[in-house]
């Protein structure tokens, strides 16, 4: 804004931690009963000291220059804040969950995840180490109880669900997996939920899962961005190579289904994978589904060059223009999550338009849940694939 290459569309812009400053924020405006101040900075002013807890930075357009106020780091104490659910409530279902309201719930273990896969948002090379992996279960515990009690208050009729957000659930830790185990099956709780892990530690946790089965765990939600992860300059999150990654996710898989926990996963593409071994990917996962019955639901992505906070191999992009210009690549990315045109991955290039169209094409062989309808007979069909 300061440089105008947008309009001044926002009075104050907050970076960081949000838990404390929102609430700050928030009753500043209550104390004002009306009167907010005309400038955004004399808002930011009124800011209290840099102490209020966080790891923050909240700024405005003042005169033609940044009006800053840096936060003095004091730590967040997540055993202290309520659980999302108690302040929020909740509303909607994930449709895994068999109609139980669902709620987001965090061991609050990290901003991120434990590995560091270069492509990814999350990873710890961008967010940070875990801060306090020590009492993550206790607070994943009390999230969990949270949710059933607001469900019994707010919906008497209904029952409850969850999905934990962490980015691999308790970090991985065969101990804290224990711990909640423990704390589930001291104070059984009538809740469904769900979580995400790496096809390595579900492999590596069997033990744990099957106790966390008999504590409502029904869901496990995973990334295969791959069937060969040298191609793509290798995944941090593969942490047993000396097996073959696809041995290992049909290993995954074949637990999932003997223990009847689904699963779902996210597809990534546009990592620098040739159309053949994309195309063996989608060929190999319906194959397991009609084998293993997941996984279901698949989310289809395009990589895209994050900000990571500097680390973006020297892209520098700015994000001002909207990801994808009109055209038909606008019309085939409404199928995925993640894609851009003007943003891609260092070294990757902006997809191609029939490349996208195969990845599309294919997807209708994905549509149906194995589990509760008759699967669609499927032959790779030469029509489909690049020539
Ligand atoms: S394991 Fe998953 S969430 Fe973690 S850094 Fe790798 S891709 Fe990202």
């Amino acid at each position: 804004m300061v440089d105008r290459k947008i309009e001044h569309v926002f009075d104050l812009v907050v970076s960081g931690d949000g838990e404390y400053l929102i609430a700050e924020l928030g009753e500043l405006v209550a104390r004002a009963s009306g009167n907010l101040p005309a400038q955004a900075s004399d808002f930011v002013r009124a800011l209290p000291e840099p102490a209020t807890r966080g790891d923050w930075i909240a700024g405005c357009v003042h005169e033609c220059s940044i009006y800053a106020r840096v936060s003095s780091g004091l730590p967040l104490d997540y055993n202290e804040l309520p659980s999302p659910v108690r302040v929020f409530g909740l509303s909607s279902s994930f449709d895994v969950f068999d109609g139980r309201l669902t709620a987001h719930v965090s061991s609050d273990m990290g901003r991120g995840c434990i590995y560091s896969c270069a492509f990814c948002s999350e990873s710890s090379a961008v967010t940070g180490s875990p801060r306090d992996l020590r009492n993550s279960a206790d607070r994943l515990f009390r999230q969990l109880s949270d949710t059933v009690t607001v469900v019994r208050e707010d919906h008497p009729l209904l029952q409850a669900s969850a999905f934990v957000e962490d980015s691999v659930m308790l970090g991985g830790s065969a101990g804290q997996l224990e711990r909640l185990a423990h704390r589930l099956e001291c104070a059984p709780l009538d809740i469904h939920w769900g979580a995400q892990l790496t096809i390595d530690l579900i492999i590596a946790r069997k033990q744990e899962l099957l106790r966390l089965r008999r504590s409502g765990l029904r869901y496990l939600f995973v990334g295969i961005e791959t069937l060969i992860p040298a191609e793509i300059g290798g995944m941090s999150k593969d942490t047993r190579s000396r097996r073959r990654w696809l041995d290992r996710i049909e290993d995954a898989l074949s637990f999932l289904r003997d223990a009847d926990i689904k699963c779902g996963c996210a597809v990534l593409f546009g990592l620098g994978e040739s159309p053949e071994n994309r195309r063996a990917l989608l060929d190999e996962l319906v194959r397991m589904r009609s084998i293993y019955g997941g996984p279901h639901p698949i989310s289809f992505n395009w990589a895209v060059q994050h900000p990571l906070r500097g680390s973006d191999d020297s892209k520098g992009y700015d994000y001002l223009d909207w990801p994808t210009p009109k055209g038909e690549l606008l019309e085939l990315f409404r199928h995925f999550g993640e894609a851009s045109a003007r943003y891609p991955l260092h070294d990757v290039g902006t997809p191609r338009i029939d490349e996208v169209r195969e990845v599309v094409t294919r997807m209708k062989h994905f549509a149906h849940d194995p589990r509760t309808s008759v699967w669609p007979s499927y032959e790779s069909n030469p029509s489909e694939t690049l020539q």
